[in-house]
């Protein structure tokens, strides 16, 4: 983390009192969350607990009922179309299903945002679009290659580096390590903390991985009846008596990834770093 702990931490998201229904079915109730700038942040919560919704509302893709919603310190209501595009500049996106188009290769899916957001070349445009590969770990001839000739791995990795190509401040991965086989998986792990260390990116996870979870988030947040029952690192998480966020913890898989670290509670600053 690159927030020393006597600096009141920057707020790069912040959400008050925020409050979604689909017709009469109450989504999110008050809702009050805050990301701080340079951390791995992670939303988790039951299925239908309006995870996704939550990062649909802070990306512009929905209008909560009420509430307040700030991101990089632009309140989200009743902006400008011109403001929208020049925030949603600012962010970086992957999506659950990878979303490139199959019609190009994998350099020219990368490039898509730079050609339609600024007047660089072509060849500026490919020599970015290479170095964005090339940050998600992919060999430089993946590039030429069409997204049906990649795995699931390359897939998401290719799709990580298309959300980079504007060089964002905030990233949102929705389910990063979802569908990945256990070596892929392990790869996000390290790619995401590159992320936040190296280019001292905001990555904002929904994610119920929890071996992802334990290795990569600095804060988690629980999503639940409708409000956030609770912010924390993970080994604190682990040892609350919250029904909303015990079950996380709990089955074989839970404690599967829990017998991955040591049991010890380490200072926060360095509880995420990979060993
Ligand atoms: P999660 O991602 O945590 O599984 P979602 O945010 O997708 O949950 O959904 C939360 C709840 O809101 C679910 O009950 C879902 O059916 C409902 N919901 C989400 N989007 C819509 C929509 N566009 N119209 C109606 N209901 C929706
Ligand atoms: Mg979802």
């Amino acid at each position: 983390m690159n927030v020393a702990a006597n600096i009141v931490p920057d707020i790069v998201i912040d959400l008050q009192q925020v409050c979604t229904r689909f017709g009469t079915h109450e989504v999110h109730r008050n809702l009050n969350l805050q990301v701080r700038r340079g951390e791995v942040f992670a939303i988790i919560g039951g299925s239908g607990s309006g995870k996704s919704t939550l990062l649909r509302e802070i990306i512009l893709l929905h209008q909560p009922n009420s509430g307040r919603i700030k991101v990089l310190g632009v309140d989200l209501n009743g902006l400008s179309r011109a403001a929208a595009l020049k925030l949603r500049l600012r962010w970086g996106v992957m999506f659950q299903k990878g979303g490139l188009f199959g019609s190009l290769t994998v350099l020219e899916n990368i490039g898509l945002p730079l050609r339609e957001h600024t007047k660089l070349g072509d060849r500026e445009i490919d020599d970015i679009a290479a170095k964005k590969l090339a940050m998600t770990g992919l060999k430089p001839e993946v590039g030429a290659q069409y997204p049906a000739q990649l795995s699931g791995g390359m897939m998401k990795r290719a799709a990580l580096a298309r959300a980079l190509a504007l060089d964002p401040e905030l990233l949102f991965l929705d389910e990063p390590t979802a569908g990945l086989d256990p070596q892929s998986a392990a790869g996000v792990d390290e790619l995401v903390i590159n992320l936040r260390d190296q280019f001292g990116l905001t990555i904002v996870m929904i994610s119920h991985d929890l071996d992802l979870l334990w290795q990569v988030a600095d804060r988690v947040a629980v999503l639940g009846e409708g409000t956030v029952q609770g912010v924390a690192a993970m080994v604190e998480l682990a040892q609350l008596d919250n029904p909303s966020i015990r079950p996380f913890f709990e089955g074989a898989r839970g404690r599967a990834a829990q017998a991955g670290v040591p049991p010890i509670s380490l200072p926060k600053e360095t509880s995420s770093k990979p060993k």
